[in-house]
């Protein structure tokens, strides 16, 4: 299938600072794809060089298959919709709307002439302006505010005339910057709702900045993991979450974090932590030690007789349905934290003593460099016992 973006090695420094150092990533047609990372790791920038707003100083972007590198934003066809709504506050949230269509169509008349005018001359274009309106506020459910003007309408309202106005123009990509994040937590939800409906109907390709990983993992059919104006990782949601590239990756995916413990490496290459034991790939690590994650949700808790590790609870916490306990463990710094949800929840009490234990494939392993290690499942203990 041919790439609806393709960014390669694209470089940009502010001063003597890489906001962006050598990123290259390709996007399918219909993709909805989410850029995630700390605060100033190059997010916005990325998008800016793809809208045109912001120049690489090196690489390369193609807007389905043209080379885009050099074209004005406005003869790019992505549309970019901003975290403030950035819209005209004396035009009506149709006229709003319409402004992208009718500049392409109308040209000059869309400034000067009062709509009788432009009715007169171009009835045709301002038929397809209008329809074209009406449907984008359909999908968007703002028939009824056509009429009031930017100031009139909530936060939430603004964002969806924004996101009409991007629709209008049925652009090649639609370039999202945190387009939810001005919003209250009840509109944010319904909002990302809409999008995601949206990215359905228009099978529209959309890539999308957001600080909410929830957000990125409900709505993405990929996520791009970025650190320091480089890429870390691109993969599905199950794919980040679950084989997390490297240690930066593991960490900055998951509420709560996931756990870590710095384990020697034993003899025959096994590692044990957590209660579990995990046999590395032949071959791997040079190091006498591993870094070994497990997520909170496969800590299970049992009564402590039937399990390797010991524990001790010392805090609970409860969010509705989910538990997160958080334990002291013999031999590790930190807490370990384990996520309990709904009927897994056993009577659990502040002090009490109880056994931890892990399935030996959940363990994450991430070698001296942070780089997620393999393990070999047919070399463990419990998989030759059951052979
Ligand atoms: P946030 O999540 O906080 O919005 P971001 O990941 O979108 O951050 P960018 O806005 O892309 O980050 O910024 C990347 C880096 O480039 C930052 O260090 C930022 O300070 C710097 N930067 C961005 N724009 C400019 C500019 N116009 N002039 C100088 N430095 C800039």
């Amino acid at each position: 299938m041919m790439a609806e973006l393709e960014l390669i090695d694209i470089t940009k420094l502010f001063g003597e600072q890489y906001a962006l150092n050598g990123v290259s990533v390709t996007i399918a047609a219909g993709e909805f794809v989410s850029l995630v990372g700390p605060s100033g790791c190059g997010k916005s920038t990325l998008l800016k060089i793809v809208a045109g707003l912001t120049a690489p100083d090196d690489g390369e972007v193609f807007i389905r298959g043209e080379r885009a590198t050099n074209v004005e934003p406005s003869s790019r066809n992505v549309a970019m919709v901003f975290q403030n709504y950035a819209l005209y506050p004396h035009l009506s949230a149709q006229r709003n709307i319409a402004m992208p269509l009718a500049m392409q169509k109308l040209g000059l008349l869309t400034r000067w002439s009062p709509r009788i005018l432009q009715r007169r001359f171009a009835p045709h274009a301002v038929r397809q302006i209008d329809e074209a309106v009406l449907r984008a506020a359909d999908m968007l459910r703002l028939r009824p505010y056509l009429d009031k003007k930017p100031g009139q309408l909530s936060g939430g309202q603004q964002q969806r005339v924004a996101l009409a106005r991007a629709i209008v123009r049925q652009p090649v990509a639609f370039l999202l910057d945190e387009p939810l994040s001005n919003l209250d937590a009840q509109l944010r939800v319904h909002l990302r709702a809409e999008l995601a409906a949206l990215h359905r109907t228009l099978e529209a390709t959309i890539l999308f900045v957001t600080h909410d990983q929830e957000e990125a993992m409900l709505l993405s059919d990929r996520i791009i993991v970025m650190r320091d104006g480089t890429v870390q990782q691109i993969g599905t949601p199950a794919q980040i979450y679950g084989q997390p590239a490297n240690l930066f990756v593991a960490g900055f995916i998951g509420a709560p974090q996931i756990n870590l413990a710095e384990v020697p490496i034993r003899q025959a290459g096994t590692v044990r932590a957590f209660g579990a034991e995990a046999v590395l790939e032949a071959g791997i690590p040079d190091a006498a030690s591993v870094t070994v994650g497990v997520r909170p949700e496969h800590v299970l808790i049992s009564a402590p007789d039937q399990s390797a590790e010991k524990a001790r609870i010392e805090r609970l916490e409860t969010n509705g349905p989910t538990i997160y306990v958080h334990l002291s463990v013999a031999g590790l710094q930190r807490p370990l934290v384990a996520r309990l949800e709904g009927d897994q929840q056993l009577p659990l009490a502040k002090h009490q003593i109880v056994g931890v234990s892990v399935r030996p494939d959940r363990l994450l392993l991430f070698g001296k460099s942070g780089r997620l290690l393999a393990q070999d499942p047919s070399r463990r203990p419990d998989a030759r016992r059951h052979a």
